[in-house]
């Protein structure tokens, strides 16, 4: 390889993150490091600190961050192609401190309809009762030009979008929040920031929640929200000013599962577009949505936009009847019943078609199940699926 020529992401995953201090011998890993007060040997020093020396990467206290979740902040920030990250304590934090560091009462926000469902709490509890004027759009974006008003600050955009992964045209959003003056921020957990690149595709900011493929473990939660550098200040601003921090533990094992997303994530992708393949065969299913799969309705988008898939794959059954979603549910092993996705193992969760869309309704669809296709056997999870849909005859 030659000095100039950019490793790839693979190889960018293993070693963002670091510190490059040499002369000494040191561990590939960040330490654990605990703090709340650093010690400085002169006022000076402790000024050149506080002022946000060092590019921002002194110690200063223990709110700011510490050496490990600065270590997490960096890989991120060269994962997702950004300026700068700041992590929150779970995703949903993440999004609320993005919405508080942007938006003004008076101001109008457009919010995808395929929106992460927790994100509907923060309109009815916190956006609306402070001002914020909120509405939803289509999960595809056909209707948002009509829906823009002088005063939207922001389009809060999920791509693929939760549940049914619906695809958006981001780069052509895009172009229509540049023309306006309007923020475009996107929750990228689906992609990971690596099969998606939502900065790279013109957003302003990009969110995910560690919790799920980043962390990948089912043992830790956390939230990032990334962004170019003309918009760094107002959220580092609003970061500093609510104390916001997560601890170093939990920083460092959503770094230390980091260190394997690659891998991982391209085993979860080529099991769950197989099972999605098999359960497109199966005669009890309606429809099977997962952008990988050639009969997507997204499929084109995700190949011109998608680096690459993940594990979640979703599908309606053909008969209406809802006695046979606990049927089948009930009568799998080895997919867990649970919230969250995006750690090792298989789960199952329900698609509610009530209070889920706004714009769109699904109440004239038939029972629809989300799977996450974890990292067992393939083999084992289509024998667990089969012997479920043996439960409904
Ligand atoms: C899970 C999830 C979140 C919230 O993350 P938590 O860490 O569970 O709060 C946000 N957005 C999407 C798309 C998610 O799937």
């Amino acid at each position: 390889m030659s000095d100039t020529s950019e490793p790839c992401e693979q190889t960018r995953l293993i070693h963002a993150g670091r510190r490059s201090e040499t002369g000494k011998g040191r561990g590939f890993n960040p330490p654990v490091e605990r703090l709340s007060t650093v010690l400085f040997d002169s006022l000076a020093e402790l000024r050149h600190a506080s002022a946000g020396g060092d590019d921002g990467r002194a110690l200063v206290y223990g709110a700011q961050g510490t050496s490990t979740t600065y270590a997490l902040e960096d890989w991120i920030t060269a994962l997702e192609g950004a300026y700068r990250t700041r992590l929150y304590p779970t995703g949903l934090a993440a999004v609320a401190q993005m919405f508080q560091a942007f938006l003004r009462p008076g101001q109008h926000v457009l919010i995808t309809d395929s929106v992460y469902g927790p994100v509907r709490g923060l309109v009815r509890e916190f956006l609306e009762p402070f001002g914020i004027q909120c509405e939803f759009y289509a999960a595809d974006g056909h209707d948002i030009e009509r829906r823009i008003r002088p005063e939207t600050r922001m389009i809060y955009a999920e791509v693929p979008g939760s549940l049914l992964y619906e695809m958006c045209d981001l780069p052509a959003l895009s172009r229509l929040c540049k023309e306006r003056g309007i923020l475009l921020a996107v929750d990228n957990s689906w992609g990971s920031g690596l099969i998606y690149k939502p900065l790279a595709l013109g957003a302003d900011i990009s969110l995910m929640a560690l919790t799920k493929y980043v962390a990948g473990h089912s043992d830790v939660m956390m939230g990032s929200v990334s962004t170019t550098e003309a918009h760094w200040p107002a959220l580092a601003r609003m970061s500093r000013a609510t104390g916001n921090t997560v601890s170093p533990d939990d920083a460092y094992l959503v770094l230390r599962g980091g260190r394997t997303l690659a891998p991982r994530l391209a085993l979860h992708a080529s099991q769950a577009l197989q099972i999605a393949q098999w359960l497109e065969s199966r005669p009890e299913v309606a429809r099977v949505l997962h952008p990988a799969l050639p009969s997507d309705p997204g499929h084109t988008l995700w190949q011109r936009d998608c680096l690459g898939s993940n594990g979640l794959v979703s599908f309606e059954f053909k008969d209406k009847d809802e006695a046979q979603l606990a049927r089948f549910i009930d009568t799998l092993r080895l997919f867990g019943l649970g919230y969250s996705w995006g750690g090792f193992e298989s789960l199952v969760s329900v698609v509610e078609r009530q209070g889920t869309r706004s714009v769109t309704s699904l109440k004239d669809r038939g029972p629809m199940v989300r799977l996450h296709v974890g990292l067992e056997a393939l083999d084992d999870l289509i024998v667990d699926l089969d012997a479920g849909f043996a439960a409904l005859r």
